[in-house]
């Protein structure tokens, strides 16, 4: 299948190779690379939106770790604005409707388009949408975004549409395929201010996403670290559902290297701010 290859194409250089070890490794000053992946421009601030809640066992967000212990995990988009350009990373998934992806619980409020309007933004206004990958509950909303570029990992389009068959579940198509994308082949800047770098191992196209601020850059990882737990622990802890262990864990040491403050993909902890940086 050929997909398009998107025209934005300034591409950064990846973040130097870490040594693949679960261990925790010192945060080291940042490289020549890692500078040019963050260096700049704009400073943007980061909301997360939150649009429901899943619950599910402890060994879906951390392998093997804690088997029978649930856990409820927010479903996570996050908006990224300057007051100019309106970005988004992710949308979230379909509404819940007691039937797929149970347990899965919706407040009132908690629709991607209601959260947007906490902000004063309408799904029109959103010029740009990053896929951190496209896992049923991060692409599920990408149909209200008529105006938006999207912008993913050819590797993510490619695995979505022969997955392993243990994993289709993760992958809603007929939504994931009503929208068009910008693929992407590696570390490319979006906008000024705003980069993608390769983060594999949960799924082959996964990435995240470093975003200027004038407190230093984050970094938006999707579920290659569902919970800062993941992290904290020693050594690191990798998701349930995952492609590529070797790379998995190479994602995490360049994640951690990169020095960019760490937003996870689905910890209650990063709603408790209602912007970053704080
Ligand atoms: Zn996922």
């Amino acid at each position: 299948m050929n997909w398009p290859t998107c025209c934005t194409d300034l591409k950064i250089k990846s973040i130097v190779g870490m040594r693949r070890s679960g261990r925790r490794i010192q945060t080291p000053a940042r490289t020549q690379n890692q500078l040019e992946a963050v260096k700049i421009m704009r400073n943007y601030k980061i909301y997360p939106l939150h649009l429901g809640t899943i619950n599910r066992d402890n060994t879906n967000m951390m392998y093997m770790c804690e088997p029978g212990k649930k856990i409820d995990i927010p479903l996570i988009a996050w908006l990224i604005t300057d007051g100019k350009s309106n970005i988004l990373v992710d949308t979230g998934g379909t509404a819940a409707d007691g039937i797929h992806y149970m347990p899965y619980m919706q407040e009132s409020g908690q629709d991607i388009i209601t959260q947007l309007a906490r902000h004063e933004v309408i799904p029109e206004d959103i010029q740009i949408v990053v896929m951190t990958h496209l896992h049923w509950d991060h692409a599920g909303n990408n149909r209200l975004f008529q105006n938006a570029v999207f912008y993913t990992q050819r590797k993510e389009l490619e695995y979505a549409v022969a997955p392993l068959a243990i994993q289709k579940n993760a992958y809603n198509y007929k939504l994931i395929f009503q929208t068009q994308y910008c693929v992407l082949d590696g570390a490319t800047q979006i906008l000024e201010g705003i980069s993608v770098i390769e983060t594999p191992g949960h799924s082959p196209g996964s990435q995240s996403v470093i975003v200027e601020t004038e407190k230093g850059p984050y970094i938006i990882v999707g579920d290659l670290i569902g919970l800062y737990a993941c992290i904290e622990h020693d050594p690191m802890i990798v998701n349930g559902l995952h492609t590529n262990l070797f790379e998995y864990y190479d994602s995490l040491n360049r994640v951690i290297a990169s020095g960019c403050t760490i937003l996870p993909g689905h910890d209650p902890k990063v709603l408790e701010h209602e912007a970053y940086p704080m």
